[in-house]
């Protein structure tokens, strides 16, 4: 019996990248250090105060079917907090709850477009972006964004390819993973202009908004005909070292949100409700918790920042936020592939090649910020030593 032609067509446009993570597992699996990079997943468990949260609201029989958007007090407590952020007076009614940023990836998708419409997307790219897409029978077409131009996406790049294309959405995410870039706000104000231009929807991608090292973060959905074509992508997950509980969100106008509900019941069935307490106690922890998560990334940007001074071989792509930075190692010769085959196999350091972000990462090397301060200077020290013995003196 053969399956259906849908995940293959996904599966086909998503396998790259993955090969240096197994391999690193590999090597683990069979006794040896390896010092891994690749992973985007804070170091810390979620803290006690939400899981005590969560295991109070289970034992007090909050066990059962959710149903729908969510429960009233998370969504206002989302809506209040996006407002507080933004400045955009949000409802709960624009509001659903989602078993995390993925899932409301999708959503938005599933709801914005209709079978054979083209979604863009934003290159290097978080990899889930076009076959996110592709899952929802969309087309998914790129939008580069050039290491030349600090990895900000231009307007003009936007229209060329809506105009090629007749695209309906477009998908960016700053703080950006995989590049650790945050748009300028001349950039989000570019693909606001862009988006009413050519009527496209926006899907904003946030889930990193509270990791920004430099500048500020400028929500586009705050800016003037913006509210009504703007989804924006939110969760917990890095926020809030919470990627095990799955508690994301949508923010919309309220037909996609409605839209987003009926998917919602035909598939997840809601989130778990206690989750959505323990994502309540955890907002209710306030900016300084947030900070407090953020901390560690910052400390080891600084600290990344540091060791590459200097260096012939590396250099670091503007990296003023989320916890990434990119590496470009250019002059090096190698391609990002090579140099992170190399550096797996003869220092047993593990990073993610740029190529695996798209061609726009080309010659570069993404690091999660996600190891101990120590393992990671000791990491990026060698690292830089390998980049520099691989050009000529
Ligand atoms: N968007 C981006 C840019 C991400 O990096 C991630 C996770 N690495 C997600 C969305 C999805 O995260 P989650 O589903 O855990 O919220």
């Amino acid at each position: 019996m053969q399956i259906g032609s849908r995940i293959p067509r996904i599966r086909a446009a998503g396998t790259d990248g993955w090969e240096i993570v197994y391999r690193a597992r590999a090597l683990v699996a069979a006794g040896e250090t390896v010092l891994n990079l690749t992973i985007g997943e804070p170091d810390r468990s979620t803290d006690p105060r939400v899981l005590e949260a969560m295991h109070q609201a289970a034992l007090g029989g909050l066990t059962g079917y959710t149903f729908g958007p969510g429960l009233p007090e998370l969504r206002r407590a989302i809506a209040a907090r996006v407002t507080a952020r933004t400045g955009v007076a949000t409802r709960p009614e624009n509001v659903i709850v989602t078993p995390g940023g993925q899932a409301a990836l999708f959503a938005a998708h599933m709801v914005l477009l209709s079978k054979g419409d083209t979604g863009l997307y934003v290159t290097p790219h978080y990899p889930t972006y076009p076959t996110t897409i592709l899952a929802t029978g969309a087309q998914a077409e790129a939008v580069a964004a050039h290491a030349a131009d600090g990895f900000q996406p231009t307007a003009a790049a936007i229209l060329r390819a809506q105009a090629r294309t007749g695209a309906r959405s477009l998908l960016i995410n700053t703080p950006n993973n995989p590049t650790g870039v945050v748009y300028a706000p001349e950039t989000v104000a570019g693909i606001a202009g862009a988006c009413r231009e050519a009527d496209l929807w926006l899907i904003s991608d946030e889930v990193y908004d509270t990791q920004v090292w430099e500048g500020h973060h400028q929500s586009p959905r705050a800016l003037p005909g913006m509210a009504e074509r703007t989804v924006v992508i939110g969760s917990m997950s890095k926020s809030h070292a919470m990627t095990g509980s799955r508690l994301g969100w949508l923010v919309a106008p309220e037909e996609v949100v409605e839209a987003a509900t009926v998917l919602a019941t035909n598939t997840t069935y809601g989130v778990v409700p206690y989750i959505q307490k323990g994502a309540l106690a955890a907002l209710d922890l306030g900016a300084a918790f947030e900070e407090e998560i953020a901390a560690p990334f910052r400390r080891r940007r600084a600290l990344v920042q540091q060791v590459v001074a200097g260096s012939r071989s590396v250099s670091t792509a503007p990296a003023a936020g989320a916890m990434y930075v990119m590496l470009d190692i250019r002059a090096t010769g190698l391609s990002g592939e090579d140099f992170a085959r190399r550096l797996i196999e003869e220092e047993r350091i593990a990073v993610m090649p740029g190529e695996s972000f798209g061609a726009a990462a080309a010659g570069h090397l993404r690091i999660a910020l996600t190891l101990p301060d120590d393992q990671l200077a000791t990491a990026l020290t060698r690292l830089v030593a390998f980049a520099e013995a691989l050009v000529p003196a």
